[in-house]
């Protein structure tokens, strides 16, 4: 029997693996951090035979909440990923499993590989309407890759969707890997119309270096990107640095910060309503935006939710709020969900890859109702 997470953001501890049922673990905390709750890693051993894992100490990960009602998800070959029962008890998610093969998979949420996000810049290079540009190195020295879509007018509205500012949230990639999708179907009516509109800003990955450590929610040293809004520094925060320096060179219409919530069984959006210049105008565009998107599918809902900011209470190191801002623009966290969404359950697979990429295409559908008054 052996564990590995030695690969493309894995994490895992092993303290005990003598016993097929007996198998204790730990996730390693973020470099220069104390959050932990993302694991990854694969489990070799005899198929078809009962085996527990234990993995252990999660009363101090980033999101206890987030183990309750919560089950793995784990995959054959890579490619599907699909839940394991599994149950939070004293601290302990514990996954019981006969595997299929020698070889199981384990993640907190289906994981979107450094190799998968070069193969979506690859992608997209190869049509006309797109231009990539290198904003700038992490501090592992991986590319900020900023990918634009449609060509720069100033008739046009400047849309900005960014993800995975927390790296363990790879759900935010899966969307932006259909919004870009959809975005370049030269036979889809909604990209049609809104790149007459509209030019893209996208960078679907924000934190390379967090997501390549297995990290859950800092990059390389421990920094947590979505504080650093107010003073990034290319010492500390050089993603955001980069980033918000080309905001301000191209301008700023509409902005979607892609992520993932561990404990809410639901996908909702978070406004800028704490934010000091928050206006009947924002509010009004929150809300059409909000009304398209329940129209256009039953995966959102705005039940459930963080609270709101009382009026001037907004925290302005956080992306949403800043920008919001920054730009006096239509500004949203999008949160979906680790677990499920308890709307639409489905216990084979649970919220998924596939869902979330179907959601970020939804959404993009959604802004047509609303990009022609973002300015
Ligand atoms: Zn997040």
């Amino acid at each position: 029997m052996k564990i590995t997470s030695n690969f493309d953001s894995g994490n895992i501890k092993v303290l005990a693996i003598n016993e097929p049922l007996d198998i204790q673990l730990e996730i390693n905390p973020d470099n220069g951090s104390e959050f932990f709750q993302w694991f990854h890693f694969r489990l070799e051993s005899t198929p078809f035979l009962g085996h527990r894992l234990h993995i252990n100490g999660l009363e101090k990960s980033a999101y206890p909440e987030g183990w309750e009602g919560y089950d793995a998800v784990a995959s054959y070959d890579r490619q599907t990923w699909f839940r394991v029962p599994s149950k939070y008890e004293n601290g302990s998610l514990i996954i019981d499993v006969e595997p299929e093969h020698k070889q199981m998979y384990f993640a907190y949420f289906a994981p979107y590989s450094y190799e998968r996000h070069l193969d979506l810049l690859a992608f997209a290079q190869s049509y006309d309407s797109v231009d990539i540009e290198t904003l700038g190195e992490t501090l592992d020295g991986r590319d900020i890759s900023l990918i634009r879509v449609g060509e720069p007018s100033s008739e046009k509205k400047n849309i900005w969707i960014i993800g995975r500012q927390h790296p363990g949230e790879t759900m935010a990639e899966w969307f932006i890997e259909g919004v870009l999708h959809k975005l370049l179907d030269d036979e889809d009516p909604h990209a049609a119309a809104l790149l007459s509109k509209a030019t893209f800003y996208i960078v679907p990955n924000m934190n390379p270096d967090g997501g390549a450590r297995g990290h859950l929610r800092t990059n390389a040293i421990g920094v947590n990107l979505n504080r650093e809004w107010k003073t990034p520094t290319l010492e500390k925060s050089p993603e955001v640095f980069h980033v918000l320096n080309k905001m301000h060179e191209v301008g700023l219409d509409m902005f979607l910060d892609i992520h993932g919530d561990e404990a809410l069984p639901y996908n909702f959006v978070a406004g800028s309503e704490g934010i000091p210049s928050y206006s009947d105008r924002l509010a009004k565009l929150e809300t059409e935006f909000k009304q398209a998107l329940l129209t256009i599918t039953p995966e959102f809902q705005d039940e459930y939710g963080y609270p709101k900011d009382e009026p001037g209470k907004a925290n302005m190191t956080v992306a949403s709020c800043a920008v919001g801002e920054a730009f006096n623009a239509l500004s949203y966290t999008v949160e979906m969900p680790f677990k499920d969404n308890a709307n639409l359950p489905d216990s084979y697979f649970g919220w998924s890859d596939r869902r979330s990429y179907q959601f970020g295409q939804d959404m993009l559908a959604a802004v047509l109702n609303v990009v022609e008054k973002l300015r």
